[in-house]
């Protein structure tokens, strides 16, 4: 291993990379002499995507200027399916930062053993600064300069930070025309400026993008996939572990993630005591009722006060407390679902849960993973715990493909069958090679990876 993949930055590319070589070592073990250049090979290959397209879009401002707004879709690897993988919008997006999130999204793909593989987009762009029109011009540009590059069997975009449902409808709107005017016209239409999809070959076409609305051809359950994901990752990773009885647990994030774990959590009988979000976190010893506490947090547009156990809000339920605070409580689960880095090398030592489910991607640094896997406290890894979303994502697709729709109880079916595997599978492997279950999801979906590109 050379000496420069094991030095620590904020590049979350290099990081990666650093989990890859990690993952590589342990799987040279594995391997004969006769296979290790096959091996080899096939880790030199993921050190790079496959393709990086760079676009620039233009667009028409409300003032009647012209913004070009520069963008990424980064096609890592399809060893296993199509690219799948989220489109982000932030003033922050790097080249760097979008190849790290597509390779996890392959290892996050093979980890849960769906045929897709990894790839992500995104535009350097500050949202909130754009008109809602300006806001769809840009993201119709976008669908329009990467359209050559994606499609069911190609690429298989979806929303991420900053992006969501209505945004995904007008990029596959904009997708769908863009490959009907490719088209060669009927006679008939010939002249009329129409051509023709039948249904089925549109609704194929509209598998091309997941997370849309219902009525754009989405699935039942995707929007509380990510959270139940979890819930069911969690429930298999507390039998393996012999962990049980009644237990308490705190939720960093009270987003469309961490919203919906604290309601999982609380509905399977787990004792929520703390939940946050950007302004500061709330402790209510009793555990908090999550569908009060949102209901409250939307009225006053924050968390402080939403003191909600069992049927009532109360002011003399709970009180305030910091974000730093939620995650060095003393309980059984701490579910960090907001941002990347939050759990560091300054407060890993004072981490005082027994099981740290990653939600959000990225929440612990490579040194808080050391700290934390040597203090004996299990870390379950994001590729694994929030990969329900990219599963229904998966149906989502699959279901368009098919022609069907599959109800909501059908799909939690399916995703628990997967979750459960899933988990097992990085269980098993943690155990037979003694390593943390990060880097044993990561063998888990190398292994899948490299058998698929042989
Ligand atoms: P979201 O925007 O809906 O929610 C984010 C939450 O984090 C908000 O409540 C926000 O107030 C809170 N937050 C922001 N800064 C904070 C801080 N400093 N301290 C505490 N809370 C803070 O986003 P989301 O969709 O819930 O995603 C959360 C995380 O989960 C991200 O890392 C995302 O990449 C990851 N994730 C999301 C999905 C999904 O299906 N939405 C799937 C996989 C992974």
């Amino acid at each position: 291993m050379a000496k420069s993949d094991l030095t620590k930055t904020d590049n979350p590319f290099t990081n990666a990379m650093q989990q890859l070589t990690l993952a590589a070592d342990v799987l040279r073990r594995t391997v004969t002499r006769n296979e290790l250049p096959d091996l080899e090979r096939n880790i030199a290959l993921l050190r790079q995507p496959k393709r990086i397209l760079n676009v620039t879009v233009p667009v028409s401002m409300d003032d009647g200027t012209v913004r070009i707004f520069d963008g990424y879709r980064v096609q890592y690897n399809d060893a296993r399916g199509p690219y799948k993988g989220g489109i982000r919008y932030h003033h922050q997006v790097s080249l760097d930062e979008v190849k790290a999130l597509s390779f996890w999204m392959a290892m996050k793909c093979a980890v849960a053993d769906l045929p897709l593989g990894g790839g992500k987009g995104g535009i350097i762009v500050d949202p909130k600064l754009l008109t809602a029109g300006e806001l769809e011009r840009m993201s119709r540009g976008y669908a329009r300069a990467i359209a050559d590059c994606i499609g069911p069997d190609k690429d298989v975009p979806a929303p991420d930070v900053n992006t969501n449902g209505v945004i995904m409808g007008w990029m596959v709107n904009e997708y769908i025309n863009y490959q009907k005017s490719k088209i060669p016209p009927l006679p008939k239409l010939r002249g009329t400026g129409k051509n023709k999809l039948t249904d089925r070959e549109e609704l194929r076409l509209r598998s091309t993008f997941t997370g849309k609305l219902i009525r754009d051809g989405g699935s039942e359950g995707r929007e509380e996939a990510t959270g139940l994901g979890g819930l069911f990752v969690l429930q298999t990773m507390l039998a393996r572990l012999g962990l049980k009885g009644e237990m308490t647990a705190v939720v960093q994030g009270f987003g469309n993630v961490g919203y919906n774990m604290a309601k999982f959590l609380s509905g399977a009988g787990f004792k929520v005591i703390a939940v946050s979000d950007s302004r500061g976190a709330i402790l209510v010893p009793g555990g908090i009722n999550p569908e009060l506490t949102l209901e409250c947090k939307k009225k006053n547009g924050y968390l402080a006060g939403c003191y909600c156990s069992g049927s009532v809000c109360d002011l003399t339920k709970g009180k305030q407390i910091t974000n730093e605070e939620l995650l060095e409580l003393p309980v059984d689960i701490l579910v960090p679902a907001a941002l990347e880095n939050v759990l560091t090398k300054q407060n890993a030592p004072r981490v005082k849960a027994k099981v740290v489910l990653e939600m959000a991607n990225g929440p612990t640094t490579p040194d808080a993973d050391e700290i934390l896997y040597k203090r004996g406290i299990p870390v379950v890894p994001d590729i694994l715990s929030n990969s329900g979303g990219v599963t229904v994502s998966a149906f989502e697709w699959e279901q368009n493909l098919k022609g069907q729709h599959w109800t909501k109880a059908e799909v939690n079916r399916k995703l628990k069958l997967r979750m459960v595997s899933a988990t097992g599978a990085v269980w098993d492997a943690s155990r037979r090679h003694k390593i943390p279950m990060r880097t044993a999801a990561f063998v888990t979906a190398l292994t899948r990876i490299f058998a698929a590109m042989k």
